[in-house]
Formats: structure tokens, C-alpha cells, sequence
């Protein structure tokens, strides 16, 4: 028998402090995904991931192997016969912590300032099983869940999720659902719930660009000697215009046009350039970029974008006066809507190797592939979702789409046969996910607890 939901809520509110205290454990666990694994730190918090989910009455919980890999969790509650069966899915690996000397607090010591809790890994996405493990407990320990569930808690989301086809076909038999919901994207502003029906994927590709085969001294040398690092940076200049558009052939072409309806629903969402400045830090006096037809949120959503995310040649601490002999980066592309991730990685890689200044050795390497998703925000399961969230929150749902990349959403609801996936999380805008001074708002925190405690009753309801 489910427990009753308002039992269910006070329950989830008064264990609140013991909800945040187990997240706190969690965040104190350096779970790095770009370690190579095996990581015994990945070992650690799969297995306080796991200890937590016994916990709160899950049935068995596992911590899922497979061979160089960073761990899987599982656990499961099926005894609500007749209901949907719903995949609560969200990630224990975390990014690297960044510059250290930037952190106000240690990164992975959990501090609680000014109404939110700092630290790596607190909202991205420790939070999202809090959440979702805090929603259980509030029903296990009042009688039994008005839904069946199957916690799936990855290990490499930060990763890339590279292993996720063997992942599947290695566990399918304890996969079958009929909805995934995921705890892992951000709110449109604090206070605001949000559901997110696309994302972004992304195409990582690595570029070494090399003219002599030892650096030299520049005055002895400099003038005849093509100098890597110049070679590079012009390499790289050419992949964007001056706005920021990429300028690699054969990509915008692939790029479906915006449909009016997702025009509108755009232009719908409140936006304040100010507010967004802030948000991002942007400096004084520094511009946006970026093709100046489409709005921030279009360009963040709807649009190929390309980043630099390292870049090397030698450092200016200790540097001498030398022509530097090799020059090495990686970009980024966020894929949107029709592009094709091989596709794309392939065009960046033959256009990054085009007609090199000096004819200097340019090599590149494919990273990371990774598609988009994108779903049409309608049906039972959409509208339940947003029942949840306005009852959790007390505010009105909107519906927004996520620059970002969960490379699990969509092979993952290909294996279940086009489920659908909900996606809900708990980071607002200024919560610094991937960079230093992470930090969890626990207002929305506490809010998005009661929306999973009012969420699984919405959704066994039949649809009407
Ligand atoms: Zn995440």
C-alpha cells in the first residue's frame, strides 16, 4: 500500500537535515571521472551511493562493474503492480575541481554560505540523487511507493558516458521502463521549475600543430623558423568568423532552421541582458558574441557553437626566448539538430589539417562524439512532470532546452523503445556547475524534493 502523500511530504521535509547531511558525505568523495579508471575514489562514492540506497529501502542494490569502467549503481522497488515503472536516473562522478587558489571553500569540504552549500559535485549532480533518494525514503518508510522504480546512478556522465552501449546491453534485462526521469539539468532562474526537452551534443576533437623537432633559440633563429604557436593560433582563427559563427564548411549547412512554434516558445521565456551579463560574469564593456540574428537563448540552444577548452604551448612562467617547436588544443563543438557527430568531428578535422600556414605538420585527433536529443514537450508524461514541479515549487512550469550534453539520454531511450525522458534538476543559474565554487541553492533544493515526493503520485495516475 503507497504511503499517503502528505505523510509522504512532511516526512520528506522533516528528514530534510538528515537528506543534506548524506549529500554532504557524498560531495566529500573525490569522484573524478577524468581519472582513468579503475578509481578508488569512483569505487568510494559508488559505494556510499549504494550504502545510501539501502538505506532508504531500495531491493537490490548493486554497484555495477564492468571492466575499466567507472562504476554503475542499481537499485530498485517493484512492488506497485499495475503502475508505470520509472527509471530515476542521475550521476555520481564529478568534474575535475579546476584552479584550487579560486575556491572560497575546499572544493570537496561541503560549506554551507549564505543559504547554499558549497562544493564539487553538490549539484552536478549529487543533488539529483539526493533528490530522487529523499522522495523514496519519504514512501518506503511510510508504507510502499505509489510507482515502480529503478535507480540507475551513472559513473562517467562527465566522462562522456563512453561505455553506456555496453552498460546496456550488459544490463538491458533490468531496464525495462516505461519512463526515464533524469535529475540532472538546470532551472531557467532560481524558484523557476523547469523542464528540458533538448540538449545539445558534442564533438571534442584534439589538434597538435608541430614545425621543428626541438625548440631554438628565437634571436639565433627567428625569421626563416615557422613558430608553431603562431601556426596554431592562425589554425584556430579561421574556424570562426568575426561574430563567433563557426566557419567550418559543411556545418551550418546541417543545421535544421528554427520552426516558428519554437520561435515562440522562445521569445515566450523572460530574459534580462543585465541579469544575463551578471550570471556569466562577463567584464565591463565586453560584447556578446555570436550571429547577432538569434538571441542568447537561440544561440544557446538552437545552435552550433565552438569553444577552445585548452590550449598549449609553453607556459610564461619560466619561459625563455624561444621558437616553440609544438602547439596542442582541443575543441569543442555543440551539436544541434540535424548534425551528424562523426560527421561534424570529421569536416573540424579535415578543415583544422586545410592548407596549414608554412605547410607545418597538423594532426588531429577525434575525442569525444556525442549526439543531441531533442523531444517534443507534450503527452501525459510531460504534463505530470509539470504538475509536480508547480505543486513542489508553487510557481509556474517552463519548458527550456539545455545547451549542455548528457550523452545518455538519447541512446538510452532508444534501447527502451523511445520512452519518454523527462529532464528536471536542481541548478540555477549562478550555481557555477563545472567550475570553481560550485554550490547547490537548498531553497530549490528542498523545493525539488517535494516535487519528486508529489511526482510519482502524478505520474501513476492514468493518464486522462
Ligand atoms: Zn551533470
Amino acid at each position: 500500500m503507497a504511503a499517503d502523500l502528505d505523510v509522504a511530504l512532511a516526512y520528506a521535509e522533516q528528514h530534510l537535515p538528515d537528506t543534506i547531511e548524506s549529500l554532504k558525505t557524498l560531495a566529500r568523495i573525490p569522484s573524478v571521472s577524468a581519472n582513468p579508471a579503475p578509481d578508488p575514489e569512483l569505487r568510494r562514492s559508488a559505494e556510499a551511493v549504494a550504502a545510501w540506497m539501502t538505506r532508504v529501502g531500495l531491493e537490490h542494490v548493486a554497484v555495477l562493474e564492468l571492466e575499466g569502467v567507472h562504476p554503475y549503481i542499481y537499485g530498485d522497488w517493484l512492488h506497485a503492480p499495475g503502475a508505470p515503472t520509472v527509471i530515476l536516473y542521475a550521476h555520481h562522478d564529478v568534474q575535475p575541481p579546476g584552479r584550487p587558489e579560486f575556491w572560497k571553500s575546499p572544493p570537496f569540504e561541503p560549506e554551507e554560505r549564505d543559504g547554499r552549500l558549497y562544493g564539487r559535485g553538490t549539484v552536478d549532480d549529487k543533488a539529483g540523487i539526493a533528490v530522487q533518494l529523499a522522495a523514496i525514503e519519504s514512501y518506503l518508510e511510510n508504507g510502499g511507493l505509489p510507482i515502480n522504480v529503478r535507480v540507475v546512478i551513472d559513473g562517467e556522465e562527465e566522462a562522456g558516458s563512453e561505455n553506456l552501449v555496453t552498460f546496456l546491453e550488459t544490463y538491458r534485462s533490468q531496464l525495462d521502463a516505461d519512463l526515464i526521469v533524469i535529475t540532472d539539468t538546470a532551472n531557467l532562474a532560481a524558484g523557476v521549475p523547469t523542464i528540458t526537452y533538448a540538449l545539445r551534443g558534442l564533438v571534442v576533437v584534439d589538434v597538435e600543430v608541430s614545425a621543428i623537432d626541438h625548440p631554438l633559440h628565437s634571436g639565433m633563429w627567428g625569421g626563416p623558423v615557422p613558430d608553431a604557436a603562431l601556426a596554431m593560433s592562425k589554425v584556430l582563427a579561421k574556424l570562426t568568423d568575426a561574430d563567433g559563427k563557426i566557419a567550418v564548411p559543411g556545418i551550418q549547412d546541417q543545421v535544421r532552421p528554427l520552426s516558428e512554434l519554437e520561435r515562440q516558445r522562445v521569445k515566450a521565456l523572460p530574459f534580462d541582458e543585465a541579469q544575463f551579463r551578471s550570471d556569466v560574469g562577463l567584464l565591463d564593456g565586453v560584447g556578446l558574441a555570436g550571429e547577432s540574428d538569434f538571441s542568447p537563448f537561440e544561440l544557446m540552444w538552437y545552435r552550433p557553437a565552438l569553444t577552445i577548452s585548452a590550449l598549449e604551448a609553453a607556459p610564461l612562467e619560466g619561459a625563455s626566448n624561444q621558437i616553440l617547436a609544438s602547439s596542442r588544443a582541443r575543441i569543442g563543438i555543440r551539436t544541434v539538430p540535424d548534425m551528424d557527430a562523426e560527421k561534424t568531428a570529421q569536416l573540424l578535422r579535415d578543415y583544422l589539417e586545410q592548407d596549414p600556414p608554412w605547410n607545418v605538420r597538423v594532426e588531429t585527433k577525434t575525442y569525444v562524439t556525442a549526439g543531441w536529443w531533442m523531444t517534443s514537450p507534450e503527452g501525459a508524461a510531460f504534463e505530470a512532470t509539470a504538475r509536480a514541479l508547480e505543486q513542489g515549487f508553487g510557481a509556474t512550469c517552463v519548458y527550456i532546452c539545455c545547451g549542455g550534453s548528457i550523452p545518455f539520454v538519447e541512446p538510452f531511450s532508444e534501447a527502451l523503445g523511445g520512452v519518454p525522458a523527462l529532464l528536471i534538476g536542481v541548478e540555477d543559474p549562478i550555481c557555477n556547475a563545472h567550475s570553481e565554487n560550485e554550490s547547490l541553492l537548498l531553497s530549490d533544493f528542498v523545493k525539488a524534493v517535494k516535487s519528486a515526493v508529489h511526482l510519482y503520485v502524478e505520474l501513476s495516475k492514468p493518464a486522462s
